[in-house]
């Protein structure tokens, strides 16, 4: 079966190929840079960066994928304002945090990362070409869209809005309830707000239209694919459409992916609720990343993530697993015997694997192929039943799952050895344990453990990991 995600502008579930050169045009929603993301953000962005790892994978497809900055908007403003600094002082602190925070979680960068606040001149000239073409209207010096003129609004989130459209206008960026209204695109500044001046007059541009104006300079008329969470359906993505569209003339996306909620112990994340992490507060309480990145890539993206500490640890429980199984294949001695079943069961293992990941993204299923085959496995070498050719193709299933996944390699802390430190320290207790110095041995096996490291004396030699 071939790469195919569920499109919720058709409600389908489709085929995916890029539309030309083999090159995956993909937009998704960045972050809104006035504090520390949250974890139910990192859903989100997580979702993006198991998409490009499968994207590349499954089709061989290059990408080229854009990521927006928010780095102004209503909420920003009122930050920067509040603590009396320039817009571009109080985002940079958040986006270098956002930055640090992927890094930490292992996400991909996107090829190109763009910044509201250096578009304005095409935005300005994007809001004079709707405004040509009649679709806004001006009010006390803002300029809003009128959605009446764009009959298909409402298509992606499958609303009919057609007894709504009253000429009711809003000016705030994000709104929730689920009825239509002219959104603002252009905001005349309020007393002691920073503005632009471009030839719509003084202001600043709304969020919805920074998205539109972007991902059409950067990736052309017709994306491939936009993602986004599931609370940008409406009305931020049916803005962008409505916008893109009364532009170009033209489909602004051919695939639309949405990530599900996620909820913390089974409620919605909130301040009030004691429940609201952000990356840093869980990796304070001791976490480790590869945890959290892979209890967020764990749960399909389209089915909501209840985030719990249970689910932490039992994804750092998962992980250990895979790391033990790993380092078996790596040391262990195995007997040379008859491979055919075994290479079999690799080889179905594998094509569960990527036959998971290419349903839109089945990521339970993909990793439930890779546990079932760990454990049969196992099994088979404690009996001395598998076979030393095998152990390449099952360190290749592993390699595979880890393109993806990304869990495997423990992250260094600060001031941690190395690789080749550790192994210098081990030769060290080698040659004290041969030189009868017990004590000795015994001092540098105590000194690896507080930094960390445990070494396993096996018949087979000393393995070590990291704790
Ligand atoms: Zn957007």
């Amino acid at each position: 079966m071939p790469l195919r995600f569920s499109n919720t502008l058709t409600h389908q579930v489709e085929e995916f190929a890029p539309a030309r050169e083999n090159t995956v045009r993909m937009y998704t929603c960045g972050p809104t840079v006035y504090s520390f993301a949250h974890i139910g953000n990192f859903r989100s962005f997580t979702f993006y960066d198991i998409l490009r790892r499968w994207l590349r994978l499954s089709g061989g497809f290059k990408l080229d994928h854009v990521m927006n900055i928010t780095d102004v908007d209503d909420k920003i403003i009122r930050n920067a304002v509040a603590e009396k600094k320039s817009l571009a002082d109080y985002t940079a602190e958040y986006e270098k945090a956002f930055l640090e925070d992927c890094d930490t979680l292992r996400l991909e960068r996107p090829e190109k990362l763009v910044r509201a606040t250096e578009h304005i001149p095409e935005m300005a000239a994007a809001i004079q070409k709707l405004a040509d073409k009649t679709y806004t209207y001006e009010n006390e010096g803002s300029i809003y869209y009128r959605i009446s003129k764009f009959p298909e609004y409402g298509k992606l989130s499958h609303s009919d809005f057609s007894g709504m459209r009253s000429g009711a206008r809003v000016d705030v960026d994000e709104y929730e309830k689920a009825d239509a209204r002219d959104f603002v695109l252009w905001k005349a500044p309020k007393e002691g707000e920073p503005f632009w001046n471009t030839g719509l007059g003084p202001g600043r541009p709304g969020w919805h239209i920074e998205c539109s104006v972007m991902a059409i300079q950067y990736l052309g008329e017709t994306l491939d694919i936009h993602a986004g969470g599931i609370d940008l359906i409406f009305p931020h993505h049916e803005n962008e459409i409505a916008q893109a569209e009364a532009l170009t003339g033209k489909p602004f996306s051919r695939f639309w992916l949405h990530s599900e909620f996620l909820l913390v112990e089974g409620q919605k994340m909130s301040k009030s609720l004691g429940n609201f992490f952000t990356l840093r507060d869980i990796l304070a309480q001791g976490y480790q990343p590869e945890a959290v990145r892979y209890l967020l890539a764990s749960v399909p993206y389209r089915k909501a993530l209840n985030f719990t500490f249970d689910g932490l640890k039992s994804a750092a429980t998962s992980i250990e697993r895979l790391r033990n199984y790993k380092l078996r294949l790596e040391t262990a001695k195995f007997p040379e015997r008859e491979a055919d079943a075994v290479l079999a069961r690799t080889k179905k293992a594998l094509d569960e694997f990527n036959a998971s990941l290419d349903d839109d993204l089945n990521t339970a299923q993909a990793l439930a192929a890779v546990f079932e085959y760990v454990r049969e496995t196992n099994t088979q070498m404690d009996a001395g039943e598998f076979p030393a050719v095998a152990v390449a193709p099952a360190l290749a299933l592993l390699e595979r799952f880890d393109s993806v996944f990304d869990v495997l390699k423990p992250t260094a802390k600060e001031g941690a050895l190395t690789d080749a430190q550790v192994e210098e320290k081990i030769a060290e207790r080698i040659r004290a344990k041969k030189a009868k110095d017990f004590a000795g041995s015994d001092r540098i096996r105590q000194e690896l453990l507080d930094q960390g490291i445990v070494l396993e004396d096996t018949k087979d030699g000393v393995r070590w990991k990291r704790k």
